[in-house]
């Protein structure tokens, strides 16, 4: 058997001794779903680019657990959007994010996603915080590869720490509610 060495800035708090580990449920679930955070991607345009940067060798997303694409709703649990999102295309979005289930986090990528960037005209969505809810804006037109893997990192803080049963937190609730979901 090998020996693997953790290293323990990695480590949820917990109880050691040769052979064992003791720690909470909800910390391991914690660590299991921040490290496997699985996209979305909804890429519409030109930020999509950035995204194919980050997935690529030189910056390579897979790194943090992250490679695995999910082209359906229900096998994904962090939606990532970029790009410009017509009006027309609103419903669609929300579609897919109610198709999402719980857990399920929210980057929005560019300024564009953000609120609408420099097409501000009757046909496109001036953010779309307006129809889904957020938890991580990346600003820039468009971001670099780098400060998506920063978005990424802050989703992860959020798997992490939040509690395990995130959907039944009164705040959740009330913040669905508010989006008519
Ligand atoms: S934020 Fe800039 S780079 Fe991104 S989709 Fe909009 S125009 Fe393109």
């Amino acid at each position: 058997m090998s020996n693997i060495i953790v290293n323990p800035k990695y480590e949820p708090p917990g109880i050691k001794g040769e052979g064992f580990f003791a720690t909470k449920l909800s910390d391991v679930i914690g660590l299991a779903r921040k490290n496997s955070l699985w996209p979305l991607p909804f890429a519409t345009s030109c930020c999509g680019i950035e995204f194919m940067a980050t997935m690529a060798s030189t910056y390579d997303l897979a790194r943090y657990g992250s490679e695995r694409m999910s082209f359906s709703p229900r096998q994904a649990d962090m939606l990532m959007v970029m790009g410009t999102i017509s009006k027309k295309l609103g419903p669609v979005l929300r579609q897919v994010y109610e198709q999402m289930a719980e857990p399920k986090w929210v980057l929005c990528m560019g300024a564009c996603a953000s609120s609408g960037g420099i097409f501000d005209t009757y046909s496109v969505l001036q953010g779309i915080d307006r129809i889904i809810p957020v938890d991580v804006y990346i600003p820039g037109c468009p971001p670099r590869p780098e400060q998506v893997l920063d978005g990424v990192l802050k989703i992860q803080e959020l798997a992490q720490n939040e509690s395990f049963r995130r959907r039944d937190l009164p705040e959740y609730k009330k913040l669905q509610m508010d989006y008519g979901i």
